[in-house]
């Protein structure tokens, strides 16, 4: 027989997809390159990398501890993604294409976190010299903040608020993200030693230039904070409140009754969450109102479905078009019927059709059309068109020592990618800091694989679980809606999953055996010819 040494040895690497979570450890250490991973795609889509494969396999299995390490490997703020991520990872998930719901991912993460209840704490930190002053403390800058703590560096972090959190504290309500989790999420920064200066405000008190001169780097994350406004007259109406200034107000439990019939303006997030609050507040009769159809409002799908259980009521495509007052006082806000959003360009540029009008009695009007970033912090020279000139990789900002993250640098986003924005300043920071290779094993090819099919047959026929929620007549105050699923529950919901990554050799294999002897869960053997091994 004919046998090619060469060839017949590139098919020698055995996964037992039962133990293996696709950690890519393997992948990282083989020595000639051979082997390459096949990337899940609820990790390709996670912001931070997530390797929610790997946890949903733990739990699956029971294991609690090891599916916590896995979340807390991406990032430290486990239990605040688990409740109000807004999962990318579930939009990507191959479990869509075999009963048409994802793996209930996020919910999963929760689970895990709930298990836990310890803080999250920089590990192994030793004192190395370099400080670094970041302006900011929501999820961008508290992300950027653990991470350079734990690598030994001097973290002081402003914030024009008392206390840090940013939109996480000030802006997401309490049903959905109670205080008791955000608080203990956030206990690292006392617990590690990052000084925490708030009622500091850049552009007031705080002084770019001089940040630069007094620390070795500067982050800033900001946010995108600054309310657009409607530009119709009257608008400045104490009856007439921007969407942030509201529910601020409400988390600091200082809002004043909205009045019995309040119309929110405006079809995202804070657009719900707003109402919802309004509604908590003892509002008899809430309504959005927004210019997007139903399919392209930008709030999330299962926050709407959340507030209409509410029996609050949703008018699409709507344009605000004047207020009405009596004796100073908000009596009605009219609406004309919207057409179209964008022009032909694709430029948003709504059209009206004035023949058709809505007239909402109201006693406050809350509104929410969204926020723009505060560009006048930084250096005219240092933005583009419309944007903030960055090296994208590095987030640095024209070869200064000012980096910058989250919804400052592009706009309102997420939670989870103003996360993975202040993680990779945080590692641009460090190697400044200590003189290294900013770029090094950033934005080049990783030896992936994006494109694959899973092991279909592997599917259980089971629907995903649903999470309990509180009954809608007990949703008086702000209790949280989703009440987390029972370990059951968890593990049944994680056994859907189909663990679609998975390592494999490409090339020829030499039996150096690294990969093997490094796998944390005893998942890969290399097949060795008798007398090699
Ligand atoms: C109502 C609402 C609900 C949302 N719900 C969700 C959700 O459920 N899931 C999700 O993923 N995303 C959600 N988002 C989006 C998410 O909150 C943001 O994308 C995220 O908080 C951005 O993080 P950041 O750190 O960049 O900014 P922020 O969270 O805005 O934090 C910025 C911080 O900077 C501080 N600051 C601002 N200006 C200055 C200054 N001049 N000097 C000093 N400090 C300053 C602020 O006080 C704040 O603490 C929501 C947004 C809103 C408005
Ligand atoms: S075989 Fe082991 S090291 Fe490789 S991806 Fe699987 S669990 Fe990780
Ligand atoms: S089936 Fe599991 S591994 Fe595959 S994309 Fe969904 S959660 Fe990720």
């Amino acid at each position: 027989m004919d046998i090619n040494l060469l060839t017949s040895l590139n098919d020698n690497i055995r996964i037992d997809r039962s133990k293996c979570t696709a950690c890519g450890k393997c992948v990282d250490v083989c020595i000639l390159d051979n082997l390459r991973l096949q990337l899940s795609p609820c990790r390709q889509a996670c912001p931070v990398g997530m390797n929610c494969q790997g946890y949903i396999h733990h739990l699956a299995q029971n294991r609690m501890d090891k599916g916590l390490e896995k979340v807390k490997e991406a990032v430290p703020f486990g239990g605040i993604l688990g409740r109000v991520c807004s999962r990318p990872c579930e939009a990507a998930c191959n479990r869509l294409k075999v009963d048409g719901q994802s793996v209930a991912i996020r919910d999963l993460k929760r689970f895990l976190c709930d298990q836990d209840g310890t803080p999250p704490v920089p590990e192994g930190t030793t004192e190395l010299p370099g400080s670094v002053a970041i302006v900011g403390a929501g999820p961008a800058g508290l992300t950027a903040a653990f991470y350079l703590r734990a690598a030994g560096l001097k973290v002081t972090l402003f914030d024009r608020e008392s206390e840090p959190g940013g939109l996480m504290r000030w802006g997401i309500p309490e049903f959905r993200l109670p205080l008791e989790i955000l608080e203990r999420e956030l206990h690292f920064a006392t617990a590690a030693g990052v000084e925490f200066r708030g009622n500091s405000t850049l552009g007031g008190d705080l002084d770019l230039q001089e940040l630069q001169h007094r620390f070795d780097a500067v982050l800033v994350a900001v946010g995108a904070s600054e309310h657009l406004k409607l530009g119709i007259p009257g608008e400045d109406s104490p009856h007439i409140l921007p969407a942030l200034e509201f529910l601020k107000r409400a988390r600091e439990k200082k809002a004043a009754p909205p009045g019995d019939r309040v119309v929110v303006i405006g079809g995202g997030n804070a657009a719900v969450d707003a109402a919802q609050t309004a509604l908590r507040l003892g509002a008899g009769n809430v309504t959005v109102v927004c210019l997007e159809k139903r399919e392209e409002m930008p709030a999330f799908s299962w926050s709407i479905a959340e507030a209409e259980d509410e029996g609050i009521s949703i008018h699409n495509a709507w344009g605000p078009q004047a207020f009405k007052f009596t004796r100073e006082r908000l009596t009605t806000v009219i609406f004309r019927k919207c057409t179209a959003l964008y022009d032909a360009a694709g430029r948003f540029s709504p059209l009206y059709d004035e023949s058709q009008s809505m007239h909402l009695p109201c006693a406050t009007v809350i509104v929410a059309i969204g926020q723009k970033t505060q560009s006048a912090l930084l250096d005219p020279s240092w933005f583009g068109p419309g944007a903030i000139r960055i090296d994208p990789i590095t987030l640095r900002v024209a070869e200064s020592k000012v980096f910058v993250a989250g919804d400052f640098v592009r706009g309102p986003r997420t939670l989870v990618e103003a996360m993975a924005q202040g993680k990779e300043a945080s590692l641009s920071i460090q190697r400044m800091i200590q003189g290294e290779d900013l770029y090094y094993e950033r934005g080049n090819g990783k030896p992936l694989e994006f494109q694959f099919e899973p092991d279909w047959s592997q599917a259980l026929k089971r629907s995903r679980a649903v999470m309990p929620t509180l009954a809608v007549a007990k949703r008086k105050g702000f209790e949280e809606v989703a009440g987390g699923f029972s370990r059951d529950e968890a593990v049944a919901e994680a056994e859907r999953c189909l663990n679609c990554g998975v390592p494999f050799g490409l090339r020829t294999c030499w039996f150096c055996l690294p990969c093997e002897i490094e796998c944390p869960e005893e998942a890969l053997y290399v097949e060795v010819p008798y007398l090699l091994r």
